[in-house]
């Protein structure tokens, strides 16, 4: 379970309604169990309920039973697409270890907004289902060409490039370090865009195969690759 709140032995919790939906309806937990609990900063620990009522609850922490543990420093830039598809691709990109997840409006995004709390939400369950102690930051949508303006200039910046497609290319003797990721939208990257990526010194574009995969399922795969060759 995510908590934002100080974990520490013997430090009380507060459970909110829905976490007491989730531990006494849906868990079926009662006072004197015990339940694993992290707030993406202090490890993971093991907690138990001291209090349990339908809407609320109390809870003490009793030991840590992992360190934190912190993904590599990667951003994974995607252009939203349609809702399904969007939660899929916050959820993977959890699961698969980035630490900032970033939605951008490119030239051809249809989006103009995005329910960034629902988002945080899917990031939250994904953390808390794979064990995680980690839960990456949602970014509020940002267009790419501001972004690209203010990029740092330490961040290296793998781009999936479907204008490549073709055998995966290898990330064999790039630089480990600060990494974003960026994935287009289902109509691709435009031309003054791919000008722009193409001049940036920071940039790697790369092919991720000789199919053109949807955007969901380019951005499983470039964070594969990047894991295999960058990442911990
Ligand atoms: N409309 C584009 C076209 O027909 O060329 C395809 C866009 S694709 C559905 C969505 C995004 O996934 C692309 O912008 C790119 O970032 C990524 N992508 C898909 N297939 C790829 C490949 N084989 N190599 C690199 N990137 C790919």
């Amino acid at each position: 379970l995510h908590l934002e709140q100080p974990l520490g032995p013997g430090q009380p919790l507060a459970l909110d309604a829905d976490a007491a939906n989730y531990l006494f309806s849906v868990m079926r937990m009662a006072a004197g169990d015990t339940f694993l609990v992290f707030n993406g900063q202090a490890g993971e620990w093991r907690a138990e309920v001291t209090r349990a009522a339908k809407r609320s609850g109390e809870a003490i922490c009793r030991a840590q039973t992992a360190p934190q543990r912190n993904p590599p420093d990667l951003w994974l830039l995607f252009a939203p697409i349609k809702k399904a598809r969007t939660d899929f691709i916050v959820e993977k990109a959890t699961e698969m270890g980035a630490a900032r997840i970033v939605p951008v409006q490119t030239d051809f995004t249809n989006s103009e907004r995005i329910r960034r709390d629902r988002l945080a939400a899917h990031a939250r369950e994904a953390a808390e289902q794979c064990g995680g102690t980690f839960v990456p930051e949602v970014a509020d949508l940002e267009r790419l060409s501001r972004l690209l303006d203010h990029w740092p200039a330490e961040r290296r910046l793998l781009w999936a490039d479907e204008s490549r497609a073709g055998p995966v290319e290898t990330l064999a003797g790039l630089p480990r370090g600060p990494w974003a990721i960026l994935i287009g939208p289902e109509g691709g990257f435009s031309e003054p865009e791919r000008a722009r990526l193409g001049a940036m010194a920071a940039v790697t574009p790369v092919a991720l195969g000789p199919r053109i995969l949807r955007a969901d399922t380019a951005a499983v795969a470039a964070l594969t690759l990047w894991q295999a060759h960058l990442g911990d």
